[in-house]
């Protein structure tokens, strides 16, 4: 708290303007933005003050961002849809089948924020978790990944999920069909939040855009959850990324001979030698170079 009339808060749902905001005093308030260029997101710590005959507070301005979650809009812009985030946990379950390139570019995203990553593995009530998935996921977790196995029609694992969610901001990303949204809200059953942001969403209006919430879980647990979220394609921009998005690849890169060292038509790459030693594991050094190769192409696409 700054002075009598003005404190902060975090961002705890967005409804186009209105947004319900949470005080360190774990007050919950309406609150309206000031003027047109601030843009607050889930998770953003701001400042909000009382003024005279407005009902309602103010947010004035948004403190500095740990780090943004940015997508491109369909207009190629880019957007931020939630900050000062601690992990990002990629969702998989068969059907649809997963897509590894997909997931390595997810982790790929966390990597480049300097967060965490995880996988969970959810539908394991349809068996589809076989030894060959397994050993795909063993990669992962050799590199340091946790992965959890679950699944949201036979209630397995929610409650472990729920407690490695505790004392972290987490958004879960994956494909669509994995069971997100059911994993969202078998979760949200331990928030309150619920019935408090559908009000503010009823106070708004019908016709409401997008709206995003940070669901509260126990333990200082917060999930963000929302369309464009869980929608979000990972975004690649520039080569050097590419190397970023691979852990084990990046460490074994540090001792290569050029310091940018692409790890491809190289003489004496580390990297290379890694891979053909098995300490990096082949697929992940294929999905690496695919991911170089696709940054490429966007540029080239750019140039033209
Ligand atoms: P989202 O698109 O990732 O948000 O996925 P949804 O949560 O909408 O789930 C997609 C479909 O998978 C729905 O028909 C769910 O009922 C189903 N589903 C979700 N979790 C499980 C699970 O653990 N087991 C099975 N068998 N089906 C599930
Ligand atoms: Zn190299």
């Amino acid at each position: 708290m700054n002075s009598k009339n003005k404190h902060e808060a975090q961002i705890i749902s967005t409804y186009s303007r209105r947004m319900l905001v949470r005080t360190d005093r774990n007050e919950l308030f309406p609150a309206k933005i000031e003027g047109k260029l601030l843009k607050p997101v889930c998770g953003d710590i701001v400042e909000i003050e009382k003024k005279h005959n407005e009902p309602d507070f103010i947010i004035t301005k948004i403190l500095p961002r740990k780090n943004s979650l940015v997508r491109k809009n369909k207009y190629e812009n880019k957007e931020i849809l939630a900050s000062n985030l601690s992990e990002i946990v990629v969702v998989i379950g068969n059907p649809p089948s997963p897509d590894w390139f997909l997931i390595d570019r997810y982790i790929g995203s966390a990597e480049k924020m300097q967060i965490d990553a995880s996988i969970i593995c959810n539908k394991s009530d349809l068996n589809w978790i076989d030894d060959s998935i397994r050993s795909n996921l063993a990669v992962y977790s050799k590199i340091g990944y946790k992965i959890i196995e679950c699944s949201t029609t036979q209630d397995k694992n929610l409650a472990e999920i729920k407690d490695y969610l505790s004392k972290k901001t987490t958004i879960l990303v994956g494909q669509s069909g994995v069971g997100k949204s059911s994993i969202i809200n078998s979760l949200s059953e331990y928030s309150n939040l619920k019935t408090q942001s559908i009000s503010l969403a009823k106070k708004e209006g019908k016709h409401t855009t997008v709206n995003s919430n940070l669901i509260d879980l126990p333990n200082d647990g917060y999930v963000i959850d929302s369309p464009g979220v869980r929608d979000y394609l990972p975004d690649f921009n520039h080569e050097n990324e590419a190397s970023i998005s691979f852990k084990e690849i990046h460490n074994f890169g540090l001792d290569c001979k050029y310091n940018d060292c692409m790890h491809i038509k190289e003489q004496e790459c580390v990297v290379k030698f890694a891979v053909s030693e098995g300490k990096i594991n082949e697929r992940r050094y294929e999905s690496y170079k695919r991911l170089v190769n696709k940054i490429k192409s966007s540029e080239n696409k750019k140039n033209y």
